[in-house]
């Protein structure tokens, strides 16, 4: 395997240098490529076989003088060549087009009719460039990622979607007692190690059709006749039009004594057997126990920072390109640094593409979180039963603006001094502990406006959008008044709340160590503006019924595009309320960038990608380098790591989703508020999905049978704990550590006494 130069490699290959080679030669130096010229094939070859470029580009235009064809075969056979770009120049004739296939059939990638301007030349290359010589690029990244495949201990095979064997790697053929490549070609059914394996398959497509992983114990033959017991999880992989093409399954033996196994067996047996009272202490206490934690605990000094860091490790939601991030990983531990080095590129190539796709983990077991991802992060589209498309004229009325007259929520003049009571309430603004459903009661529900302008002073933020105290009142009543006070769970009290927990990171070190001003307006208005004139209902429902914003966004982040695009309308609508209107063009486009990327984060389809990514490209770089010490170059290295722009990206979407669902790590009396608010609002969405006929996405959200606290405990369970744990070993967060394992003890005494009310009876 080789890797791509970091300048472009060029061999141009033409017997005398005319004014097409000059071109040419002209074209790379603008480019910045490196190009050399050979006169005649054996010297072409010859360069060719010691510098392994990326295109070469031959004369054919004088057979007599060089024989292209014959040239590019030899080329070809070398077995160096397959990423490599091989360019014809052909005659300009005009005679009839001579056929292509005789180029292609020597080993061509393309021809080039002669034209020896610079930048005809320079175009072709930049072409090359962007097009195929990226794409070669990107087959290199694979062929690593199949060494890495090959290398792994797991055994992993891939079938097509009609369960033909693709690809075994040794770990399976040994595992299987197969001999190496007896398995390629296959259909499961024919090999006896995996007759049961297809039927498996057939049971299980219902759940994996629909994209999700599937995960379990499966007693395989080996070819000895041996049984044995296996751990194996099924990936679908969705491909070409969209269809799951193939599957990945990645297979452990069963002997008991993994953390995966033990995993499995424990989702395993829950599906059989009650909830084990403590799963999720015991869970942390166990990762306490592990030795291996990043450096950051001796210096936080507490064994709850060990367990946050150490978790990181262990997390599980691992997308298959986290699986394959972590098995480079480990494989350069041990490799030269030659190899060490090129597998840094292939990781830097992993982590900046769009590889993330979330794995939803073997849930079944647990209705109250498969509910979750149904209602919250699929898009609504898959529970649709195809006759629901009717718009409610309830929904319609969201495809406006709302703006409600300041008749009915009295203006705030821009000399109204602040209320002592309301002051009173926002005096310990700055601790976790605040409470601000206090602020909510003494506001008669208009928390954000005050808290907005405390905040806001707090971060000087007029000052960096250069506009006045009077122009941010104006914007957060409007904004506030866009909030819809109808909403159990969605008004302005959860964005006055989540500004408060944004406002509250921000003051952190850490954060302040990575993020910019420029970040921090984005945050903290990005967090006003985030659930503006939400309907309360999620985005499943407002799909499932064809609403008009729906439509308006192509069922594709429907609410949080609503949220981010309503602001900025009523925010450039009234010149009184546009904060941003003093602002330099450009700091507006990249202060506008942020906030809309912010917004766009809260979105729960992409939950998994978000805290996966932020694992892999924050926590797990940072530990690393955080493991040798405290030195002043290693500060400036972390600091270095932590402020490049896609970096700063990721955290800021951390924090504001984050602060989005920190409820549960609020002290204890103001996380049931949340709990039984948000429980409400899902109530009476599944009360409108039965009464309109449409598609219950939630159905344990029913107001008659619902338990309260097992829904919490799933929600934690499955978006929190993780989520968490990695901004907690980032920022360094006790405070709310400590009240999410105290809820979550809460949550699990009233399961324990299947209580399906918030509140345990009196002693
Ligand atoms: P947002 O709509 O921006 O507030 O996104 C957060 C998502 O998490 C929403 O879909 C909420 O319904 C959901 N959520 C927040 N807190 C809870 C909770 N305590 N229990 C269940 N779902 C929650
Ligand atoms: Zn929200």
């Amino acid at each position: 395997m080789r890797f791509h130069p970091d300048q472009l490699q060029v061999l141009l290959v033409f017997t005398k240098e005319d004014s097409q080679c000059n071109g040419f030669w002209r074209a790379c130096e603008k480019a910045g490529f490196t190009c050399t010229v050979a006169k005649e094939a054996q010297a072409a070859l010859a360069c060719f076989r010691d510098r392994h470029h990326d295109i070469v580009i031959i004369d054919h235009r004088n057979p007599r003088q060089l024989d292209a064809e014959a040239l590019c075969r030899s080329i070809r056979s070398s077995k160096f060549s397959e990423n490599t770009v091989i360019v014809g120049v052909v005659r300009r004739t005009d005679r009839e087009e001579a056929c292509v296939l005789p180029l292609l059939a020597a080993g061509f990638t393309r021809r080039y009719v002669e034209s020896p301007s610079l930048m005809a030349c320079y175009n072709e290359l930049r072409q090359l460039e962007l097009g195929e010589v990226r794409s070669q690029l990107k087959l290199r990244a694979c062929n690593s990622i199949f060494t890495a495949l090959d290398k792994s201990q797991e055994a992993i095979d891939i079938t097509s979607e009609d369960n033909v064997i693709q690809y075994a790697n040794p770990a399976f053929e040994t595992t299987m007692g197969c001999q190496s490549g007896e398995l390629i070609g296959k259909k499961l059914a024919e090999v006896p190690i995996n007759e049961k394996k297809a039927d498996l398959l057939n049971t299980i497509n219902s759940y994996i059709r629909i994209g999700k992983e599937w995960q379990g114990i499966h007693y395989a033959k080996r070819k000895n006749g041996d049984n044995v017991k296996q751990n194996v999880k099924i990936i679908p992989v969705v491909g070409q039009g969209g269809k799951i093409r193939h599957y990945v399954s990645i297979i452990r033996m069963c002997n008991g004594s993994t953390k995966a196994e033990k995993i499995t067996e424990c989702v395993q047996s829950d599906s059989h057997t009650e909830h084990t009272p403590g799963k999720h202490k015991d869970r942390r206490k166990s990762s306490l126990d592990v030795k291996a934690v990043g450096s950051r605990a001796s210096e936080a000094g507490t064994p709850r920072r060990h367990s946050s860091i150490a978790r990181i490790h262990s997390m599980t939601i691992e997308a298959p390109i986290t699986k394959v991030i972590n098995i480079i990983s480990a494989a350069q531990e041990s490799s030269p640094m030659p190899v060490t080095e090129a597998l840094d590129r292939v990781l830097e190539i992993l982590r900046t593409t769009e590889l993330y796709s979330p794995q939803f983990g073997a849930k079944e077991d647990d209705p109250h979180a498969s509910d979750l991802v149904g209602g919250l992060v699929s898009d609504g589209l898959r529970r649709l039963s195809g006759n629901e498309h009717f718009l409610s004229t309830k929904n319609a009325r969201l495809a406006g603006l709302q703006h409600l007259a300041g008749a009915v929520l009295a203006p705030l003049s821009p000399h109204d001094d602040i209320p002592p009571p309301i002051a009173r309430a926002m005096e310990n603004e700055g601790c976790w502990d605040f409470n601000i459903f206090e602020l909510e009661t003494v506001t008669h529900k208009r928390p954000l406006v005050y808290l907005g302008l405390k905040t806001f002073a707090r971060f000087r933020v007029c000052e960096f959008l250069n506009c006045s105290e009077a122009t941010l009142r104006s914007w957060l009543q409007i904004i506030e008044t866009n909030y819809h006070s109808s909403n159990p769970y969605h008004n302005s009290t959860h964005s006055a709340d989540v500004l408060h927990a944004t406002a509250y990171f921000l003051c952190k070190e850490r954060i302040k160590q990575t993020l910019d001003p420029v970040d921090e307006a984005a945050a903290l208005i990005a967090a006003t503006i985030h659930d503006v004139d939400h309907p309360g209902r999620t985005n499943s429902f407002l799909c499932n019924a064809g609403s008009p914003l729906a439509v308006l966004y192509n069922d594709t982040a429907v609410l949080e595009s609503h949220h981010a695009a309503l602001a900025f309308r009523l925010t450039m609508g009234d010149d009184q309320c546009n904060i941003f209107k003093n602002m330099e063009r450009n700091e507006y486009r990249a202060l506008r960038q942020g906030i809309i990327d912010m917004v766009l984060a809260t979105e729960m389809t992409r939950h998994f990608e978000h805290v996966s990514k932020f694992v892999n490209s924050i926590n797990k770089p940072l530990a690393a380098l955080e493991k040798d010490g405290d030195t002043r170059e290693g500060q400036e290295a972390v600091t270095a790591m932590l402020r490049t722009p896609e970096n700063r990206a990721l955290v800021r979407r951390m924090l504001i989703k984050c602060a989005d669902v920190a409820n549960p790590c609020r002290p204890l009396e103001q996380c049931v508020e949340w709990a039984a608010r948000i429980s409400e609002e899902y109530f009476a969405q599944t009360d409108e999905e039965k009464l309109r006929g449409l598609p219950v996405v939630m159905p344990v959200f029913d107001r008659s049978t619902c338990s309260i606290p097992r829904s919490q405990i799933s929600f934690i369970d499955y978006f929190i704990t993780d989520m968490f744990d990695a901004w907690d070993a980032f920022v360094d967060l006790p405070d709310l550590m400590r009240h999410l394992d105290h809820n979550f003890k809460y949550w699990k005494r009233l399961d324990d006494m299947k209580l399906r009310s918030l509140r345990p009876p009196p002693e």
